[in-house]
């Protein structure tokens, strides 16, 4: 039997381990690994792919979000408009600075923080907003902004898991008023360990957020901030630099395995994911819809193909966010239910696709299962 894995890292690395090597090399005869070369340059390469003006490299994505939170003095007392359909990093960075997440729910149709619910969360106590773009494909910014731009919020776009999607022909990480993105292992620029970033085209911010990765301090020895220690170092920054080279490329490969998807699923008794007119999404996750998922989940996994729930548990049923149980999300509720991500890679290739696919028609009719 045939497996499919939900995302094979090896297998996809192995297209690109001479310039890996290289990486790895130039670091280490270099002796430099913090704060080098290597991250000046991956940083002034990032910032043109998002199309920004600054990127600063941090210790990974949580750190990316609570830093810029820290940069525009959120802290207790405030509120903070969050997904309620997130990974949990989102609403964690809020709570780090002291802030309350204030969740709201995804529209049905893109599982992404409905614009026209964020009105009735909106106090005198809110300070930003952070649309999440979330499983590639960018949120609904142009209203998401000017709500923002009438009451006086920030936007923070949380982009670890769209980098290089458009919206509206602008790159996600460019949308808002600044941006934080993630290079854990299987985003879609992921390096070989963790790292992120912050994007703004604020030039105080930026500064700020200089100064916080690396202890609050601009000169050596002068704190002027209660700063903190999060880098990405040279070794990752090296091996960004090389991945950033493919990026478009692999992108464009997640476009045709969903294409495929998308076509081989289009009369299957499951919902597909839906793209809007304003969104160019880059696929970091291809997540259908199902009442039946823990079966088709099951049947999947007896014929070798590994899928993934995100998420099974939302961030407001989460021990750790006990508290807020009293909220009504139901949407959030009925996704966890009912959401499955397919195996996903720039690596899959249209065989292994065609074999989900099949897998999947030929568990739902099996179930004889109905909507
Ligand atoms: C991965 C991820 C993060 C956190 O990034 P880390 O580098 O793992 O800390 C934040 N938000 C979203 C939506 C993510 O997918």
């Amino acid at each position: 039997m045939k497996s499919v894995p939900f995302l094979d890292l090896g297998r996809l690395h192995q297209s690109i381990r001479e310039p890996l090597d290289a990486a790895y090399h130039r670091v280490l005869d270099s002796g430099r690994f913090i704060m080098g070369p290597e991250l000046e340059a991956f940083e002034s390469e990032f910032a043109q792919y998002c199309e920004v003006k600054h990127c600063i490299g941090v210790g990974n994505g949580l750190e990316a979000l609570h830093l810029l939170l820290r940069a525009y003095d959120i802290g207790p007392g405030d509120e903070v408009i969050v997904p309620s359909n997130t990974f949990i990093a989102t609403w964690l960075a809020v709570t780090e600075c002291g802030a309350t997440p204030v969740p709201v729910d995804p529209s049905i149709d893109t599982y992404n923080i409905d614009p026209a619910q964020i009105g009735n969360a909106i106090t005198s106590r809110t300070r930003a907003i952070i649309p999440v773009h979330l499983y590639g494909q960018p949120a609904d910014m142009d209203p998401i902004s000017a709500l923002a731009a009438k009451h006086g919020l920030i936007v923070i776009e949380d982009a670890a898991q769209a980098q290089g999607a458009r919206y509206k022909g602008r790159r996600a990480g460019s949308l808002g008023h600044a941006a934080a993105t993630s290079f854990y292992p299987g985003k879609n620029l992921g390096a070989l360990g963790d790292g992120g970033a912050v994007l703004t085209n604020d030039d105080a911010i930026a500064e700020k957020v200089t100064q916080l990765r690396n202890y609050g301090s601009k000169i050596k020895y002068r704190h002027d901030l209660v700063g903190y220690n999060s880098r990405l170092d040279e070794m990752q920054a090296a091996f960004l630099r090389a991945k950033l080279v493919v990026l478009d490329e692999w992108n464009a490969r997640r476009r045709e395995v969903a294409t495929q998807y998308s076509k081989m699923l289009s009369d299957a008794d499951i919902d597909v994911p839906l793209v809007p007119e304003y969104a160019e999404p880059v696929w970091h996750l291809y997540v259908i819809r199902s009442k039946h998922r823990d079966t088709l989940k099951a049947h999947l996994e007896q014929q070798g193909i590994s899928t993934v729930i995100h998420y099974p548990i939302p961030p407001h049923r989460q021990a750790c966010y006990q508290d807020c149980i009293g909220d009504h999300l139901p949407i959030a509720e009925m996704l966890a239910e009912e959401v499955l991500s397919l195996p996903m890679s720039p690596a899959l290739n249209a065989e292994e696709v065609e074999l989900v696919a099949r897998a999947i028609v030929m568990s739902l009719t099996r179930n004889g299962s109905t909507h």
